[in-house]
């Protein structure tokens, strides 16, 4: 073997919510052809497969039989506009060598936590952008055969942090690379509201896509938890997207309640805004807590388990239903 297997390793320090699990197995691969390798291996010796990153979007609230496979290969590839990437790359830091290549596209996605070969899983997104709108395709092994494909953006079914690999291809496949058309004419996208804010304040001329990435880093810095310093997983639920009629309803009973209208004609409304309505921030379960600086982020306050966690998401969504008649659906990938 090109690798060593651990035995019993502590995924503590693996994910960004700090709970404590345990791997049976564990293996850090760093190229496609020992992905293959440990997949044939689990496959001899029949054990079940989990793929991990950097941890910032999974919640454990049981140990991992089997074994883990964690990504660590590293990679860049630059041909034009097209740039492609081995899943084991940090995904801010690809953000940031873009943009100093004269690439823009990804400055919107700046300080999104965790790696590259994640980023298509749930399709991330943040100020209006989402990965959708600049991958190509993903390169991805098979869990079961060890054979390689390649899915192109549509094949990917991307959705509102969604995508096949939460679905048909959950935990089914190993992806080993992403690539993406970037742009080299900058086109600002600053629709959102703090943006809008920073733009009104800047010159024109002074609106770079290096620009537009170091605000995005300062708005997200001051609003955002830091799972530094209080273990966390980001937004924990996804914002509830509903028809008109229903926000018409929903307004007549609370007329300030936020939504935006999206392109496929739903309407986007704020599941921090709900949760906060809800009576829930700060409200603590166990040793979670909902964070008092966002209330959509729920954080270990110390020593926290993925169990507490859950039954403090499962308070929280309960309070979102009772006041609003609405379903809260749970972001990050749960390990129950
Ligand atoms: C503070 C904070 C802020 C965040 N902000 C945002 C945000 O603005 N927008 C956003 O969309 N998300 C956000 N997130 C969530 C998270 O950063 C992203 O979902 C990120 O893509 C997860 O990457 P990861 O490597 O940590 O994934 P992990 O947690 O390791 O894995 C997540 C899922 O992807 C699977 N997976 C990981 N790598 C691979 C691979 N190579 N092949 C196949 N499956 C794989 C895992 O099996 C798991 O199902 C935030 C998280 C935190 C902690």
């Amino acid at each position: 073997m090109s690798f060593d297997i651990q035995h019993q390793v502590s995924l503590a320090t693996r994910n960004s919510l700090g709970v404590e699990a345990w791997a049976e197995y564990l293996v850090d691969v760093s190229h496609e052809a020992q992905v293959i390798e440990a997949l044939e291996y689990a496959r001899l010796k029949r054990w079940p497969v989990t793929i991990l990153g950097g941890g910032s979007n999974s919640v454990f609230a049981r140990d991992l039989a089997g074994l883990v496979i964690c990504q660590r290969s590293r990679g860049v590839a630059v041909d034009g506009n097209r740039v492609t990437v081995a899943a084991g790359e940090s995904w801010h830091e690809l953000v940031l060598r873009t943009l100093a290549l004269g690439l823009s596209g990804l400055e919107n996605l700046t300080l999104i936590p965790g790696q590259v070969g994640a980023a298509p899983i749930q399709n991330i997104g943040a100020y209006g952008v989402e990965l959708a709108s600049l991958l190509e395709s993903v390169r991805a092994i098979d869990i079961s055969s060890g054979a390689a494909f390649t899915l192109s953006c549509s094949d990917c079914r991307f959705g509102y942090r969604d995508s096949i690999f939460k679905h048909a291809l959950q935990q089914q496949a190993v992806i080993t690379a992403v690539t993406l058309n970037l742009h080299t004419a900058f086109v600002p996208q600053l629709d959102f509201v703090d943006l809008q804010r920073w733009r009104a304040s800047q010159n024109a001329a002074d609106v770079t896509a290096i620009a537009v990435s170091q605000a995005v880093a300062a708005i997200r810095r001051k609003k955002l938890p830091d799972p530094g310093v209080r273990g966390n997983v980001g937004s924990f639920f996804k914002n509830p997207a509903v028809a008109f009629a229903r926000v018409a309803e929903l307004h007549s009973d609370f007329p300030e309640m936020p939504a935006r209208q999206q392109a496929d004609g739903l309407w986007k409304l704020s599941a921090a805004w709900l949760i906060e309505q809800a009576g829930m921030k700060g409200v603590a379960e166990g040793r979670a807590q909902v964070s008092t600086q966002h209330c959509l982020v729920l954080e270990n306050t110390g020593g926290c388990s993925g169990a507490e966690v859950l039954q403090l998401a499962a308070r929280v969504a309960q309070a979102v239903t009772e006041r609003f008649g609405l379903q809260l659906e749970i972001e990050p990938v749960v390990y129950t």
